[in-house]
């Protein structure tokens, strides 16, 4: 048995987001074809509006609807300090702690040779600019605790240091192998305060 083509359709697009199988996918097709149009429409709108309008802040590379980004246009930060992470989820994750009122890098990955990915690949080349005039004073590296993320923080904090330029990682006690965006508010915030020189 096979579904009108435009249920299929919709059910394809489903399964292109991550974790949703057929079954999901399935569920979740026939359930916005009992809802509201005006709903749908909504709904539609808001996912072609957010590709559209999105873009990455040409400073921080944090995902923003404005250049600069909110957090580099906020004349209330620290700009001596800048927390080094791989993906703008983690800035979120940051930000939710509330204690953390410097700067980001959002480097978009992290160095991974087995995968082809090198420096050049992520945005540490901007990173390293923007050390370049004098405001800055630290940076943290919060890459996530996993082998590659690992290897960031040590090349990252190769390039840096002989610039002077204070370099921390995060604390242990952030899960191995996980992601940051993960990790709750107080143990990030505790990763945060124990923070150790590199
Ligand atoms: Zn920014």
């Amino acid at each position: 048995m096979q579904y009108p083509a435009p249920i299929s359709k919709l059910i394809d697009g489903f399964m292109k987001l991550p974790g949703i199988g057929p079954k999901t996918a399935s569920r979740l097709a026939f359930y916005v074809l009992n809802m509201k149009e005006d709903d749908v429409l909504d709904f539609a709108k808001a996912l072609v509006n957010a590709k559209r309008d999105l873009t990455h802040c040409s400073s921080c590379f944090y995902i923003t609807d404005q250049d600069p980004c909110v957090i580099c246009d906020d004349s209330h930060r620290n700009r001596s300090v800048i927390c080094v992470v791989e993906d703008s989820k983690d800035v979120m994750a940051m930000e939710k702690m509330q204690e953390y009122n410097g700067l980001y890098h959002v480097l978009h990955g992290a160095i991974s040779p087995m995968d082809g990915v090198g420096p050049e690949d992520i945005h540490i080349p901007e990173l390293i600019k923007r050390l370049q005039d004098d405001t800055v004073q630290e940076v943290i590296l919060a890459s996530n605790p996993s082998i590659e993320g690992e290897a960031t923080a040590m090349y990252l904090s190769r390039m840096i240091k002989p610039t002077g330029i204070r370099v921390t990682r995060l604390a242990h006690g952030l899960p191995v192998g996980g992601d940051l965006e993960y990790a709750d508010e107080v143990t990030l915030s505790r990763a945060v305060e124990g923070r150790r020189e590199l």
